[in-house]
């Protein structure tokens, strides 16, 4: 099976060398060159690994890698840094980056790192996040509900994933908002309502509790649940 990867870097000849580098490789590449762009693509394509850059045009790079993370995407990302700019890493590194490579570098090092990222991240038993008859693969972006596909809008999955990540816990109306838009989205509390309600209803199956006055608590039915206090 071919892996998928995906470039986020603005410099075009750059971008250019390691896409060209990666498709020697034996990569599929897809390329984006500025965040809003790179941020669209993985979060709505499954991709096995990730090179992206962190001073990027319309958003920053650790912006775009730490919505991706709030939203359960978890492929592996290496980050592309400025030689001088420590604090790059360690801003990457918090944002959920897996590794770094500073520039300028050898093509070389970047093929390496990814073939041991790539290599560890399938090494992890399961990308599934799974709650009763619910089964969401965060690898791919698919969620099944008893085998079947259950087809949802990315903010519907991205409620899913981020209620999925935190199962047995109650998750207020507020936290919901903030993990799932953009700063600049109308930030109303009852589109959440709205959202919650589609999501049950594509599910078919209601594991999703409200909580009257706090929010909402998925459990999974069988043992497995946290316990509820
Ligand atoms: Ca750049």
């Amino acid at each position: 099976m071919r892996l998928r990867l995906l470039v986020v870097e603005d410099d075009r000849d750059l971008n250019r060398q390691i896409v060209t580098a990666l498709e020697g490789a034996g990569y599929a590449v897809d390329r984006a060159y500025d965040g809003e762009e790179g941020h669209f693509l993985g979060d709505t394509e499954p991709y096995d690994a990730v090179v992206l850059d962190i001073g990027l045009p319309k958003k920053d790079g650790v912006a775009v890698l730490e919505e991706w993370r709030k939203a359960g995407r978890n492929m592996p990302v290496l980050i592309l840094t400025a030689r001088d700019r420590w604090s790059d890493k360690v801003q990457g590194f918090d944002a959920g980056a897996d590794d770094y490579v500073a520039k300028p570098f050898h093509m070389e090092e970047v093929l390496a790192r990814l073939r041991a990222l790539v290599r560890r991240a399938a090494g992890h038993a399961t990308s599934d996040l799974v709650c009763g008859p619910i089964r969401l693969d965060t690898k791919a972006s698919r969620v099944v509900v008893d085998g079947a596909a259950v087809k949802l809008t990315s903010h519907e999955y991205r409620l899913l994933a981020y209620m999925m990540h935190h199962t047995g816990r109650v998750i207020s109306r507020t936290e919901l908002v903030e993990h799932l838009y953009d700063q600049d989205f109308d930030r109303d509390s009852n589109t959440i309502e709205v959202f919650v309600g589609r999501l049950r209803k594509k599910l078919g199956v209601d594991m999703i509790q409200t909580v009257r006055g706090l929010g909402y608590l998925m459990t999974a039915p069988e043992g497995a649940a946290a316990p509820l206090r």
